[in-house]
């Protein structure tokens, strides 16, 4: 496979064309932003530690029924993934109250949610991914009720699988962010599951092992990507 043109450069990653029309090359970068971009610094090692993480986690996906746009690892940050249309959808599943849901709701962070939430943001950067549900969703024609049924679907499944998966870790899911796409048709898993994208609590001392410490000025950055990567046996 050959690695031709850019294609876009994201706040996380580069695309590539190839000359495969069905596949991309993702390089994973260690820019960080937050706060839509307002907030802009480096985690060395980031990009590998994403790539990997990713790419085994959606290989576990995919052996539980859960198709994704992963192909094959070219390198420690490159990665060929099929290329989708992406539904412009943030899909976001909490499991313990954090981040924007403790603010809007005034819940503690920390407090256990008596059953898993979803929710939805209309993944648009100049309009800083506004909140916005199912309805909203068909009416704007981001998609339909067949996809938004689909991705419901599997992402209560990507759940299940990643809370097991963290815990054998010792770490907790507490929520994370994924992305879908259109592939000949069909819904699929695509973008990145990652630190970046999940919140990761040590089980017993509920230190943070996730972007947060970045959003946050926590300090120890680097250190917790590094310990997710080496829990993870990756
Ligand atoms: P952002 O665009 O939010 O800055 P990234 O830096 O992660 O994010 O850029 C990667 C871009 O590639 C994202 O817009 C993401 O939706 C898109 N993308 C992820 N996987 C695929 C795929 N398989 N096919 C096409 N686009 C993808
Ligand atoms: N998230 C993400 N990208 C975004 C917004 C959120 O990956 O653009 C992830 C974030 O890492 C967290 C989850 O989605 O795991 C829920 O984020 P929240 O809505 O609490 O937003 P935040 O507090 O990060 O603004």
């Amino acid at each position: 496979m050959k690695k031709l043109e850019q294609l876009y450069e994201g706040k996380a990653k580069k695309v590539f064309l190839t000359d495969d029309p069905d596949v991309l090359i993702v390089d994973y970068k260690d820019d960080a932003t937050a706060f839509n971009g307002l907030k802009k610094g480096t985690i060395s090692g980031k990009g590998v530690v994403n790539n990997r993480m990713t790419n085994i986690v959606f290989q576990m996906l995919e052996k539980k029924g859960i198709p994704t746009h992963y192909v094959e690892e070219l390198s420690d940050r490159e990665t060929a993934v099929k290329k989708v249309e992406i539904v412009p959808l943030e899909v976001i599943i909490r499991n313990v109250a954090a981040g924007s849901f403790s603010k809007k709701l005034g819940v503690e962070e920390g407090t256990k949610l008596l059953t898993p939430t979803l929710e939805f943001s209309y993944k648009n950067d100049e309009l800083g991914d506004p909140f916005i549900n199912s309805y909203y969703a068909l009416a704007l024609g981001l998609a339909t009720q067949e996809e938004i049924d689909t991705i419901t679907k599997y992402a209560f499944a990507v759940n299940d699988a990643l809370k097991e998966y963290f815990a054998q870790a010792n770490m907790e899911l507490i929520d994370f962010k994924i992305e879908f796409g259109r592939f000949h048709g069909q819904i699929i898993l695509a973008d990145e599951v990652s630190p970046d994208t999940c919140r990761l609590w040590d089980m017993d001392t509920h230190e943070k092992l996730d972007k947060d410490r970045f959003r946050r000025d926590l300090g120890g950055v680097e250190d917790a990507y590094q310990e997710v990567f080496k829990r993870l046996g990756l």
